[in-house]
């Protein structure tokens, strides 16, 4: 666009607009509906032409297919596809379809429709319109027009509503609108527009890229989505749109990582010699995925560029020996590693752990947190800044401004509570970069590896040590809690531990509180021969840690609990968790729940209490009983609660499609992935003049966040 044309938009002729010129100057908008629409986010000809429909209406009426007679000359209906079949014999191939809605069912063909057979598949919502004839007793359709319905089947019967004057087309646009611009204003005004989209909208890329990904021209999938005209135009363009987001935040995820990987880091090589000796360290040898966690690390810690990865696994599959095996590497190497729990009382069960593992080795260690005497914590400061430390734990206190590293080789960030949220630490490191490794106990499931978590490689630990027992999963009424505590009681005879516990979250304080008080005074009526404890949230922490670590040293028999108790309690004689009001949490969060039992060789018990009626609610705590496999837990629990939701939290960090659908499109959004990062591997500052408008996009998507902006 010319800068000069900036200025002068009211003298322009109307309707020569750019994509930045305020929607007020559109035909048929003017000032005060153009105030109306900045409360759909539309302010200019750009966001208006991206503004797509929700869903499409069929301009027909569409009757029950019940109510045909077998001698209309014209009708339409709407129904799903039953079965399908196309016979190629003969002069004339036939292509036909059953098609069936809430009253009945009716045939559709197509002669010379061989064309159809990919496009007309089982299970589709299809409308077809025409003339219909009685053939062997059966109503059918033949050589019907028709049309892909894919926001589902419209209401019989409903006429379609609108401006009349957009008659030529047969679907009609419903878009997301308020009260005062009314859908049919909205599409009107944009189909006033639609002329100038080529004109408009740049190409991206050429017809060669295009034709090899099977993707529509940018300006043409624009149009389309609007006017979709026939059958599958809009399922196209919708592709080649989620494409475009996709290809965005894929660049921008691609231009982080190579930009977290541009400084220098030491290269740490793990030689056979050093790798037998940590694994010497370790009281049983790896399992095969600890194994291959492993090489991958060792792999990029011999690199000059930072590791940057993320480690996933159940709880108790063994990540902290692999994050402690990657820090006995650094330090073989003459490096500081530190180790980064997020709460004090993980900080201290690694710090245990790495002492059983080290103990008679000439590694040095330490452990800073903020609750040891100041004399104490200032000590080990010093020795951290003049490198008579090798392997730091603690938690935040170790990214505390004043903590100062002589050599620091290797950061390892424990996740595990936080859910899959990303968290970024700055550890303070002069010159080389350390290598990073996050740990994290929330299976995340791949689309969101490649999105939220894109710019980390990933390594999966997907099995359990051996020797674990089993954990069954049972799903019981919540009135059946009699029954729950004689079970509870059995396994307390036998010298077991039980967990109990409670939603909590949502009440406000003092509601939890009563809640939680209550529930313990019932478990201690229960179980009057032992000591029940209670922790929650809203508790002090030094009051929670005292209460727990009771439970792990077996005095408290009972733990009522709000979810606290996810974050890493390693009690293997706790094998029995009983779960209030189970329907209330998500199941990525139920299965984290119950990785707290089942680390001792018995076998365990979980029994998901329910008070819901919503036998959807009971079908989605199905998932849990039928299988451990954390991956599959978290592909469930994402397609059921949607991406946002399945992080529990806002900070997610996932970024707003308009059109792309992270769980649907993932074949698609790994396409792009690998689009985004073959470019940025060429060109990365995306410089050259075919990226150019790649460029311009990214700026405007993400503004200064991707480090674009200087360099241009
Ligand atoms: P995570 O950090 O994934 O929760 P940990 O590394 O704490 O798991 O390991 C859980 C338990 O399993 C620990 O008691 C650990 O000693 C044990 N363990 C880890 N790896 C193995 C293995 N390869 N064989 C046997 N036991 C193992
Ligand atoms: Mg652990």
């Amino acid at each position: 666009m010319d800068a000069g044309g900036r200025n002068c938009y009211p003298l322009r002729a109307v309707g020569d607009v750019e994509l930045d010129t305020p929607v007020r100057y559109v035909k048929g908008v003017g000032p005060s509906r153009a105030q109306q629409l900045t409360r759909l986010g539309i302010e200019t000809v750009e966001d208006l032409l991206l503004h797509f429909p929700r869903r499409f209406d069929l301009r027909r009426q569409v009757q029950p297919i019940a109510d045909l007679r077998g001698d209309e000359p014209s009708a339409t209906v709407a129904g799903v596809v039953q079965a399908t079949e196309y016979r190629p014999y003969g002069k004339r191939p036939l292509f036909s379809c059953m098609l069936e809605d809430d009253s009945g069912w009716v045939l559709a063909k197509w002669f010379h429709g061989g064309y159809l057979r990919g496009r007309i598949k089982e299970g589709l919502a299809l409308a077809v319109s025409g003339k219909v004839s009685v053939y062997r007793e059966a109503m059918q359709f033949v050589n019907p027009r028709f049309w892909v319905l894919w926001e589902g089947l419209p209401e019989s019967g409903r006429a379609p509503e609108g401006e009349r004057d957009l008659a030529a087309d047969e679907l009609l646009p419903v878009y997301p609108a308020l009260g005062r611009i009314p859908s049919g204003l909205i599409a009107k005004v944009i189909k006033g527009l639609l002329p100038d989209v080529p004109r408009l909208f740049s190409r991206w890329f050429d017809r060669g890229y295009l034709a090899e990904r099977d993707l529509l021209d940018r300006p043409s999938a624009i149009a389309a989505m609007h006017r979709p005209g026939q059958e599958d135009a809009w399922r196209r363009a919708r592709r080649r749109l989620a494409y475009d987001e996709f290809l965005l935040m894929q660049l921008g995820i691609g231009l982080q990582r190579a930009r977290s990987r541009s400084r220098p880091a030491r290269a740490l090589a793990v030689t056979g010699e050093i790798d037998r000796r940590i694994r010497a360290r370790f009281p049983f040898a790896l399992t095969a995925a600890q194994d291959r966690a492993v090489r991958e690390i060792a792999a990029d810690l011999a690199r000059d560029r930072p590791m940057n990865r993320l480690l996933q696994g159940d709880v108790g599959s063994g990540k902290t020996v692999v994050a402690l095996y990657a820090a006995l590497a650094a330090v073989a190497r003459g490096a500081q590693a530190a180790i980064m729990a997020p709460t004090e009382i993980l900080a201290r069960q690694h710090d245990r752990k790495v002492a059983g593992y080290l103990a008679g080795s000439r590694v040095r260690t330490a452990l800073l947190v903020g609750s040891a005497p100041a004399g104490r914590r200032e000590d080990v400061r010093r020795r951290l800044a003049e490198g008579e430390i090798d392997v730091v734990v603690g938690t935040h206190a170790l990214i505390s401004p004043d903590v100062r590293f002589a050599r620091l080789g290797l950061v390892v960030t424990d996740e595990q509570h936080k859910f899959g949220v990303r968290q970024r630490v700055g550890f303070r490191a002069k010159g080389y970069a350390p290598h990073c490794l996050v740990m994290t106990a929330t299976p995340i499931p791949r689309t969101l590896a490649l999105t939220v978590f894109g710019d980390l490689d990933l390594s999966v630990i997907d099995e359990m040590p051996p020797g674990r027992g089993r954990t069954r999963t049972r799903c019981l009424p919540q009135g059946r809690f009699g029954e729950v505590v004689e079970l509870v009681r059995e396994r307390l005879a036998a010298g077991q531990q039980a967990y109990f516990v409670y939603p909590l979250v949502e009440a406000s304080a003092d509601t939890q509180l009563t809640a939680a008080r209550e529930a313990v005074e019932r478990l201690r009526e229960a179980f009057p021969d032992v000591a029940v404890g209670l922790v929650h949230g809203q508790m002090p922490a030094d009051e929670q840690q005292s209460v727990m670590r009771g439970f792990a040293a077996g005095e408290v028999r009972v733990l009522a609990a709000s979810t606290v108790v996810e974050v890493g309690l390693d009690v293997p004689a706790a094998n029995v968790m009983v779960i209030n009001h189970a329907e209330r949490f998500g199941l990525a969060q139920l299965h984290q729940l119950r990785g707290r039992i089942g680390r001792g060789a018995a076998d365990a018990e979980c029994i998901l209490l329910t008070g819901s009626k919503n036998p959807l609610a009971a079908e989605r705590l199905k998932a849990l009983t039928e299988t451990s496999d954390g991956f599959k837990i978290a592909e469930a629990d994402l397609r059921l609660r949607g991406p946002g939701e399945f992080f529990g939290t806002r900070q997610h960090g996932l970024p707003e499609l308009k059109v792309g659908d992270l769980i649907e499109d993932f074949d698609l959004l790994r396409l792009a992935r690998r689009d985004a990062f073959a470019i940025v591997g060429d060109d990365p500052d995306l410089s050259r003049p075919e990226h150019l408008v790649l460029r311009a996009e990214m700026v405007k998507a993400y503004g200064g966040r991707v480090g674009l902006i200087a360099a241009g």
